[in-house]
């Protein structure tokens, strides 16, 4: 194996691994940036909320609307759901979801990975190693 190919396979090693979301500060849930557009409330910073939190934007977006209890999609950067939806409704299912799905319950850090194991879903911490099931909801709200 010459120089380059060894260098490039390195680089690609390096590029593969899992971002690191943060370093050591406090990891701040995303606030949502939230406006109205005729009938509809728009969440802006939808595709930025589910970057920050690397989470899949389909599951993040199946989640808010079954919690909103709304229909909504995504368009580009921003998720538009139906009808006028009070913010802080909006900001609580935001940090509902990364409570639930994102951060881990040992360290309460965000570098987690959702795997599913015998159809369980779980969180696996990538910082301090513990795997816990995602909690199901006992009560339903409504
Ligand atoms: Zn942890």
């Amino acid at each position: 194996m010459n120089k380059y190919d060894y260098e490039e396979l390195l680089n690609r090693s390096i590029k593969s691994l899992p971002e690191k979301l943060t370093s050591r500060e406090r990891f701040q849930i995303p606030h949502g940036v939230i406006f109205y557009e005729g009938n509809t409330t728009v969440l802006k910073n939808f595709a930025d909320i589910a970057g920050d939190i690397n989470r899949d934007e389909q599951h993040l977006l199946s989640y808010l609307l079954k919690e909103l209890g709304t229909a909504g999609e995504a368009e580009g950067e921003r998720a538009v759901f139906q009808g006028k939806i009070p913010e802080e409704k909006v900001q609580e299912r935001i940090q509902d979801y990364v409570q639930r799905y994102v951060l881990c319950r040992e360290c309460n850090r965000p570098d987690t990975k959702m795997i599913k194991k015998n159809r369980t879903l779980l969180l696996k911490c990538e910082a301090c190693g513990a795997v816990h099931p995602v909690k199901a909801r006992k009560t339903k709200r409504d």
